[in-house]
């Protein structure tokens, strides 16, 4: 071994690795032209996109070097530990304070948490209720069963997806297509739709409007919409039900369910889109996703539950550059000790409790161990 090697240790089995992925994947496309330099050679270029395709692959630079098992293997933890310490510390500086990204951030909580306080409504919960088939209604005693069923029949028979609205007058989305957008009526607005699509029919140039209704209870009517509409809509299905719910806000293009399940004692991830049941990592190692914050709303708590969602905790505190960290905690602990305070001493015991034991399960990483079925690619389009 060198001493260059020893400076920088690097891992080598023969196989190329990338250096700030090394343990998460290995793939490789090969380079149009080996780029040399004086150590190492890189003839492969790493896909993943933990750097953004950015980073390069190591190999040992000088040929003809047997290493035994031994120092194999001493050279495979040397960089594990260098990667390790790499990380931590690129993960640990602090993104500063910034006013104006605090306040968009903010912005998106409050406009959450007061969506997902309509799934309280009493009318709201009656409407939603009258929907569920009753053969799904009765199995009460059977939650996994319930939700289960319950998502399927959302998914293939309740609601559906829609990219673009039909143009009215053709009865066809074939030749509509998007102009912009329009300001929100009344109509819209008593439904909670601040964003208005506007799209044109080409074929018979009527003006076609898609407000994005925000309130349960217009989709429970319109039963259509992106993820956004098909989160809202399930998540309020599931509190009508009995079950206690979140909706899960994505910041990089997604929103799902939580749904807590006594008899399990932790929260499972559910995506009516999909539809998916308790398989957190589907995004990041199905989709390819990098997820960044990934907050969950009811009207009882608001919580940082990104790390059920990422692969590796490190590498997602390295993309978190909106907010700084302290703050962004901070702002999530006030906002749920006044949510628990709103619902009584012993039910705001019960929640604290609940949530430390969640922050257990979190930082163990061990929701990860659950899903074991491979995950599927994205079935459905973006927000
Ligand atoms: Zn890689
Ligand atoms: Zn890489
Ligand atoms: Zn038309």
């Amino acid at each position: 071994m060198g001493e260059r090697a020893q400076q920088i240790p690097f891992y080598c089995d023969g196989s190329y690795l990338c250096e700030p992925c090394a343990e998460l994947c290995r793939t490789k496309v090969q380079r149009q032209k080996p780029v040399k330099t004086k150590a190492y050679k890189f003839n492969y270029q790493c896909q993943c996109k933990f750097m953004r395709g950015g980073c390069k692959l190591r190999y040992q630079g000088e040929e003809g070097v047997v290493l035994s098992e031994e120092e194999r293997s001493k050279q495979k933890e040397d960089y594990k530990k260098y990667l390790n310490e790499k990380l931590l510390m690129m993960a640990a500086r602090e993104v500063p304070l910034n006013r104006l990204n605090q306040q968009q951030f903010e912005f998106s909580l409050e406009s959450n948490l007061e969506n997902a306080m309509l799934y309280d409504d009493e009318i709201t919960r009656a409407v939603a209720l009258s929907c569920i088939p009753p053969e799904i209604v009765d199995l009460a005693s059977n939650p996994v069963q319930q939700l289960k069923e319950l998502v399927n029949w959302f998914k293939f028979e309740f609601f559906s997806w829609c990219d673009k609205p039909p143009c009215p007058s053709c009865k066809s989305d074939q030749a509509v297509e998007r102009v912009g957008s329009d300001t929100p009526n009344a109509e819209d607005r008593e439904y909670h739709a601040s964003q208005v699509e506007k799209y044109l029919c080409k074929n018979c140039k009527t003006t076609v409007r898609f407000p994005r209704y925000n309130h349960p209870m217009k989709l429970f009517e319109t039963r259509t919409g992106r993820c956004g509409e098909w989160a809202n809509a399930f998540t309020c299905l599931c509190i009508a039900l009995g079950h206690d719910a979140r909706k899960v806000l994505d910041w990089t293009d997604h929103v799902w369910t939580e749904v807590y399940l006594a008899q399990w004692e932790r929260w499972v991830h559910i995506d009516a889109c999909e539809p998916l049941f308790d398989k957190p990592l589907t995004y990041e190692k199905g989709w390819g996703k990098e997820l960044t914050y990934c907050i969950a709303f009811s009207s009882k708590e608001m919580v940082d539950v990104s790390k059920r969602y990422v692969v590796d905790p490190v590498l997602n505190r390295m993309r978190r550059d909106r907010v700084n960290e302290k703050w962004l905690a901070d702002t999530l602990q006030q906002r749920r000790e006044a949510l628990w305070s709103m619902q009584g001493d012993s039910q705001a015991q019960f929640l604290r409790k609940r949530y430390q034991i969640e922050q257990g399960h979190l930082d163990a990483g061990s929701a990860h161990k659950f899903p074991s079925e491979p995950f599927q690619p994205r079935q459905s389009g973006a927000q």
